[in-house]
């Protein structure tokens, strides 16, 4: 059956929009999709149809499928990179439209490079769901608390049945009247984990569930906490914790910058932390959300986590005579297997940096992933902090962005 006759059934009632695969491939499918929404909504879909993949390819990654949104794609770098788990100079590509960005962060990076690199460590590694359960009283709910941290082994049994990677690291209970969330904490490799994570959870509530008196309500209690602002995530982190710091000699910003590390620092002060402070942020940086979700885009990792990847801290301090700057991202969720990782050009973007699927370890190449988004973010802070500081921002954007 072609497109146009799919479409037709679709108009007559025979078939719905979202069961057009049961009837053909998934790039007719799409086409027809393209077809009856082009009809109805006077929209001309042929570069969303103008993609590169087989439709099938991206089955679980989503429905209705009608084409591709194509988002431009640049790259930064090479930033040489002094890691726990990247070594060497490394290209990060960003997806973007936001003229000026790229620029930007490359001038940054470029200034990492003159200072011989950042140096980048992932110090936390633990994707969390914390499932709600409702008991009768606090009384019931301090012995749930109570059972759950005698049992955190067989908790840590039966997560890991589901999984052949995941790993428990950690199970806390929260208690808010006769309620009591448990906030699971995984190793999940290279993989951002979120399904991982909520599969091996879910085995776990049925012990609870069968030991306490505990009785699940929701098995995200959105203390994970996932997809939204969240202190929690700021203050425990959530996948992974990663930091980069460099130490750039005076000459170095005066060249790049066309500043001084003095006026850098006075830019952090005022702006990342007294600014943000006033504004009750949970994010102290210049825009570090911008290289998350650009490298986000361009590398398959779940977008709306961003909010989470905005939980940065920017320090600036004079060193002698230099400008030590450091970032850190208290919440990076990413993965180099699983989600959207393995779609083409995602997948070529990830062998850009060299992290395509599983690590050698398992987690090394989600870790070296998230040293090099921490680099890049920060040659991004110091790259907006120093058009700020020498009061050439609004410049820029006119030059590049307009
Ligand atoms: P996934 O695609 O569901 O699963 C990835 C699987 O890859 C792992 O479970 C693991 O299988 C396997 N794997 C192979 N090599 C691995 C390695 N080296 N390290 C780790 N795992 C390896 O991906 P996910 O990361 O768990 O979840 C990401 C997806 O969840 C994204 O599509 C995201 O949009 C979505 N998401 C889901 C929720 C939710 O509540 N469920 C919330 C937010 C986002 P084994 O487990 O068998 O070892």
């Amino acid at each position: 059956m072609d497109a146009e006759d799919l479409a037709d059934r679709v108009r007559n009632g025979d078939v719905r929009l979202h069961e057009l695969e049961q009837h053909a491939d998934a790039d007719v499918a799409a086409e027809a999709r393209r077809l009856l929404v082009a009809a109805e909504t006077g929209a001309d879909l042929d570069a969303v149809g103008a993609y590169t993949f087989d439709a099938a390819d991206a089955d679980p990654n989503v429905e209705n499928m009608l084409g591709a949104a194509q988002v431009p794609m640049g790259v930064v770098g090479p930033v040489r990179i002094d890691g726990g788990a990247v070594e060497g100079s490394k290209y990060l590509p960003m997806a973007t439209t936001e003229g000026a960005l790229v620029a930007s962060v490359n001038r940054g990076c470029a200034a990492l490079r003159a200072a011989d690199g950042a140096t980048a460590r992932v110090l936390k590694n633990a994707m969390t769901r914390a499932p709600v359960f409702r008991v009768g009283d606090v009384g019931e709910a301090g012995e749930v608390a109570s059972w759950v941290r005698a049992n955190a082994e067989r908790l840590a049994e039966a997560a890991e049945s589901t999984t052949s990677h995941g790993r428990l690291r950690d199970v806390t209970p929260y208690v808010v009247g006769d309620s009591v969330f448990l906030r699971f904490a995984y190793d999940t490799k290279d993989a951002m984990g979120m399904n991982m994570a909520t599969i091996a959870t879910e085995a776990a509530c049925d012990i609870v569930e069968s030991e306490t008196p505990a009785e699940l309500v929701a098995l995200s209690g959105n203390l994970c906490s996932d997809k939204k602002p969240a202190a929690i995530n700021s203050v425990e982190g959530r996948g992974r914790t990663v930091a980069a710091d460099v130490e750039l000699p005076r000459e170095v910003v005066e060249g790049y910058f066309d500043t001084t590390p003095e006026a850098i620092v006075e830019a952090n002060t005022r702006k990342n932390l007294v600014g943000s402070a006033k504004a009750g942020s949970l994010g102290f940086n210049a825009h570090a959300a911008n290289t998350v979700a650009a490298a986000f885009l361009a590398t398959g990792q779940d977008v709306a986590q961003v909010v989470e990847g905005a939980n940065a801290i920017t320090t600036a301090d004079v060193r002698g005579d230099d400008l030590y700057a450091s970032l850190t991202l208290a919440s990076l969720e990413v993965g180099t297997v699983g989600g959207g990782t393995k779609l083409p050009t995602q997948a070529e973007s990830l062998d850009v940096v060299g992290v395509r699927g599983g690590g050698d370890p398992a987690g090394s190449n989600a870790d070296a992933l998230a040293e090099v988004i921490a680099a890049a973010a920060l040659g991004g802070e110091l790259s907006l902090l120093g058009a700020l500081a020498s009061d050439n921002l609004a410049s820029a954007h006119e030059e590049l962005g307009r």
